[in-house]
């Protein structure tokens, strides 16, 4: 069986500097807020040519605190309302109503699977105060156009870069680097993994990351004192250490990504799939690498048959979640279309040459 993703065999790949790194933290005798999480904010922030990088308990704690921040500024309150793609994963909708804000789902483009911005000046309420793209599967949203928009209207541009470490613009700018705030997650099987749970916000500025950084240690800016009633949501010195060592050939692992989906674009020919469209290489970073069919149970189950494993990247929109129930009357039929046909085939920096010759000729088989 070709697994989806063999994260044993891409952590294996850094075995020794891994368990010096897992010593180094041992022997300090020092596990949370200290030189490896500095060191790792330093070089993450440089990678993504960023003033600050924060380092955080995960993704969705990323987002739910650049929220929170910018209430804490007095920028946004409850009620307000965020554009958010209807087809993201569901952490970019929570991170909003957690912060007593209104998602409001806007559709995505068919093509790139990301937020249309022709959609979203339809959606701009007097109560909308920013919009948050996902640049979704690893490819960059349209930021030029949201940027134009948001300026327009004045609203925060808050970039949900969980799948898109390193991705970068024409312009030369990284995910994460081409809005007001950026949040990643470190979550094991991100392009940027970590060993367990870890995330980070990104912004070039001074007053937000300097809240977002009191915010997460319990709403305190100095040792025991206490400006804002906070949350515990750190990026511990072990998970930092351990980034650290895999950000050093983050680009390298991009790279083998690139050469995987650059041959299943070139040589999966079948009419029954259509295969994703690319707008710029740097752009897209391939987190997945997804297609799409109107018989998607069948390619499964063959492909499965054939020694195959995919999975759906998501099989339920957001809007018909049960958490969201007072949603499920929208009518959103080109995210419901997406979540019904979308299948992701295994795309990874440890894939062989002659899985992926497999899975190519297998797939022209369907
Ligand atoms: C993974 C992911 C998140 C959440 O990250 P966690 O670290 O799992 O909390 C948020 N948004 C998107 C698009 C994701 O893929």
């Amino acid at each position: 069986m070709i697994k989806f993703l063999d994260l044993y065999a891409v952590n294996q790949q850094y075995k020794e500097a891994l368990k010096e790194a897992f010593a180094r933290v041992l022997d300090s005798g020092w596990y949370i807020m200290g030189n490896e999480l500095n060191e790792f904010e330093a070089n993450f922030a440089s990678y993504c040519g960023t003033k600050h990088a924060i380092g955080v308990a995960n993704g969705l704690d990323a987002l739910i605190l650049i929220i929170r921040a910018y209430k804490e500024l007095g920028l946004f309150k409850d009620g307000d309302e965020i554009l958010v793609p209807a087809n993201t994963y569901i952490a970019s909708v929570l991170a909003i109503s957690a912060n007593n804000l209104v998602p409001v789902l806007v559709e995505p483009n068919l093509d790139t699977y990301n937020i249309n911005p022709s959609l979203i000046e339809g959606h701009i309420t007097s109560k909308t105060v920013a919009i948050l793209p996902v640049h979704l599967y690893g490819q960059l949203c349209d930021m030029k156009e949201i940027t134009r928009i948001a300026n327009k209207y004045n609203l925060k541009v808050i970039e949900d870069c969980a799948q898109a470490h390193g991705a970068m613009s024409e312009s030369g700018n990284k995910a994460g680097n081409l809005g007001d705030a950026g949040g990643f997650s470190f979550y094991p099987g991100k392009n940027l993994g970590a060993l367990g749970d870890g995330g980070a916000i990104t912004t070039n500025d001074d007053e937000l990351a300097q809240i977002i950084r009191a915010l997460l240690n319990y709403g305190s800016h100095v040792k025991y004192e206490n400006k804002f009633k906070g949350i515990n949501s750190r990026l511990d010195e072990l998970q930092a250490a351990l980034l650290g060592v895999k950000l050093l050939t983050l680009d390298q692992e991009t790279e083998k990504r690139r050469g995987v989906a650059n041959r299943y674009i070139s040589e999966i020919k079948n009419s029954k799939l259509t295969l994703p469209i690319i707008n710029h290489q740097d752009a897209h970073v391939w987190h997945l690498f997804v297609i799409r069919t109107n018989d998607r149970e069948g390619l499964q189950k063959y492909l499965h048959d054939n020694g195959i494993h995919t999975v759906i990247h998501y099989p339920i929109p957001p809007h018909k979640q049960e958490a969201y129930a007072e949603y499920s009357s929208l009518e959103l039929p080109i995210s419901e279309k997406i979540h019904k046909e979308v299948l992701s085939l295994p795309i990874s920096s440890v894939m062989n040459e002659n899985d992926i010759d497999k899975i190519i000729q297998i797939i022209n088989g369907f």
